[in-house]
């Protein structure tokens, strides 16, 4: 029986894609050649990484706008590095809200200078900072959107008059928002978009070339876009399996439509929270993430009985991050609504028992 997957990455994807997916492994379009095993420079492949940018660029309403996707390698993690040394010249500023952001501070001290704009560590990151002042001197302002471990998630953004850099990885195609107020986006594929093996980048191409340091080529944005995405071999089954999601997605009616999906699942899924008295949520109530959920149960004692619960109904994946504790729920794009109600099922079933 397939399992509800509520796994914070790699994560759940659509059915039709592992099943394209899968195919195209054994036979690529039936042209008697599997798609890892054929060059990365044929024709095939070449259409694929052209249509997967094209897909990027058009489900986040780029086009036109001077922006270029990249699938590149070494995660969200490899970003955090990439993008001061590629932005940053004197000054950065970031805001900490998180695991995360924590690291992407760390390794962009290694390049520069840091400053911490505003942070939400006095409360174990249950919320997202608000009200901050944006200073105008810095080279570029760095943001998380969604916080996977702590489930908070920005719904407004900081107006700035600085690039505005962000981590989307656990919310890249998950809501209509505008994204043209943002001047690099990055995304490991494994939460939102495919499997883990590629990082999408999205980035404004006025803002590059302005930093003095000589970049090494594989960590420089400008080489990337200069060679198509192929400045070496690509992770051609990620970036494939990446397109065939942003197809489906584009399929189910874009951004605004999934939207509404992952607004449905939230809503049952925080109400549950918030009615069944043996639960109680992590993260502040209005910033809360429509893609990862974290709760608790009050008495922990019933910790056992729950799991064994969860475990009997085939829901996966729902343990909490370590420094949290507890449980998360992650509600990607591909996961149906059913798993939630699933989910919710065995909430309120534990609430009649207890
Ligand atoms: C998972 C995650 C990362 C790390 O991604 P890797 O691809 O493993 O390097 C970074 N940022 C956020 C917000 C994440 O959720």
């Amino acid at each position: 029986m397939k399992k509800h997957n509520f796994s914070a990455g790699p994560s759940i994807l659509p059915q039709e894609v592992l099943q394209q997916a899968s195919q195209a492994v054994i036979d690529y379009n039936n042209e008697g050649l599997s798609l890892i095993e054929i060059s990365h420079r044929s024709k095939a492949f070449v259409d694929i990484m052209e249509q997967a940018r094209a897909l990027v660029i058009e489900l986040l309403g780029l086009e036109g706008k001077g922006y270029k996707a990249l699938f590149l390698q070494g995660g969200a993690s490899t970003q955090f590095l990439m993008t001061a040394m590629n932005l940053l010249e004197t000054k950065a500023g970031y805001v900490n809200t998180g695991a995360w952001s924590g690291k992407a501070i760390k390794e962009a001290q290694k390049v520069g200078n840091i400053v911490e704009i505003a942070s939400s560590s006095d409360a174990n990151f249950n919320y997202i900072p608000k009200g901050f002042e944006v200073p105008s001197d810095l080279d570029y302002l760095h943001i998380t959107s969604n916080n996977t471990i702590f489930g908070t998630q920005f719904k407004s953004f900081p107006t700035t008059s600085v690039p505005l850099v962000c981590d989307m990885s656990s919310d890249i195609f998950s809501r209509a928002i505008d994204y043209s107020k943002f001047d690099l986006i990055y995304a490991g594929a494994q939460k939102n978009m495919g499997p883990a093996g590629t990082t999408l980048v999205v980035v404004k191409e006025d803002i590059l070339g302005k930093v003095t340091r000589n970049i090494p080529s594989i960590l420089d944005y400008q080489k990337h876009i200069g060679a198509g995405s192929m400045f070496n071999t690509p992770p051609v089954f990620a970036v494939y399996t990446s397109m065939l999601t942003l197809e489906w997605l584009k399929k189910e009616g874009g951004l605004e439509a999934i939207e509404k999906e992952n607004e449905k699942k939230a809503t049952l899924m925080y109400s549950e929270i918030d009615l069944n008295p043996l639960f109680k949520g992590f993260a502040a109530t209005e910033d809360r993430s429509p893609m990862n959920a974290t709760f608790n149960l009050v008495n922990e004692n019933l910790k056992e009985t729950f799991d064994t619960m969860l475990k009997e109904a085939g829901i996966s994946g729902v343990n909490g991050h370590r420094s949290v504790g507890g449980y998360r729920a992650s509600m990607y794009n591909a996961l149906p609504l059913a798993s939630v109600q699933a989910l919710v099922e065995v909430m309120s079933e534990l609430e009649n028992k207890a």
